[in-house]
């Protein structure tokens, strides 16, 4: 057996009094793609956030690649091998969609201007909006938006893509479009956990559903396996709800 390039043993995290996460216990293997369901506040993004350190662990070990994350410590290779998706994109209003994409490289990976543009390009291609290069974010639509986020996380060449509700913001009929984007990379064996509230996408998409409630993880399942025969009672109630 392979080491899972990610393992989180006993991860707590706590805002406050209030325990967010308890002792989560979750190991990736590379090239998988980690669906976490479950209902607002079970911690879900809590969860994602302590692999790339957006939020610091209190107790236990998050490990990437055999190296502990150290909260406090070393954000900027974690930020190498890790990257994150955002429901809100979060791109540079004053800079290109090339430049974006471009911008990660050139700052963290000192590559050059053109190198890194030359790059970015490709990725653009490679998220199907190459034409949008030499615009500015605001000219596109919220699903254009998204591809870019996609393709400058893509841009730091991580070993793992975090997506905490990647289309959650997007009107409905560009939902499509970026989970297709999604749907290719998990193609190519890109190493993914995702957050989201696409059931089909998830089903489809998912070597693994994690069902999360109250800050843990109740239920680990193949989706076939989650949807059609959970027997965890939180699990069917959420199913219930959300199906
Ligand atoms: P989910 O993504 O599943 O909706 P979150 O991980 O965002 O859940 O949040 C889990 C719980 O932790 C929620 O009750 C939320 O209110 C709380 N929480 C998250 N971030 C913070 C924070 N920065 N300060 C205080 N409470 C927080
Ligand atoms: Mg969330």
């Amino acid at each position: 057996m392979a080491r899972p390039i990610i393992e989180m043993r006993g991860v707590g995290k706590s805002f406050g009094q209030f325990q967010a996460l308890k002792k989560i216990d979750l190991a990736v293997d590379a090239g998988e793609v980690v669906v976490l369901l479950g209902p607002s506040g079970s911690g879900k993004s809590t969860l994602i956030r302590c692999i790339n350190l957006l939020e610091e662990y209190d107790t236990g070990d998050v490990i990437v690649d055999g190296t502990r994350v150290e909260p406090g410590r070393q954000l900027q290779s974690v930020r190498q091998e890790v990257a994150m998706v955002f429901q809100a994109f979060n791109l540079f209003p004053n800079h290109t969609v090339l430049d974006n994409v471009a911008l990660g490289p050139v700052r963290v990976r000192k590559l050059s201007w053109e190198d890194a543009r030359a790059r970015a390009r490709r990725l653009l291609e490679r998220v199907g909006i190459a034409e949008q290069a030499d615009k500015y974010p605001i000219q596109l639509s919220g699903g254009q938006q998204q591809r870019v986020g996609i393709a400058r996380a893509l841009a730091m060449e991580p070993r793992i893509l975090l997506f905490d509700e990647p289309t959650s913001a997007l009107d409905p009929e560009m939902v499509g479009e970026v989970l297709d984007v999604i749907k290719g990379l998990a193609g190519e064996g890109v190493t993914m956990l995702l957050v989201t509230h696409e059931m089909g996408f998830a089903r489809q998409v998912a070597d693994r559903i994690v069902f999360m409630e109250a800050g843990e993880i109740k239920e680990i399942a193949t989706p076939e396996q989650f949807f059609t025969a959970t027997t965890n009672e939180r699990a069917r109630a959420f199913l219930d709800a959300v199906l």
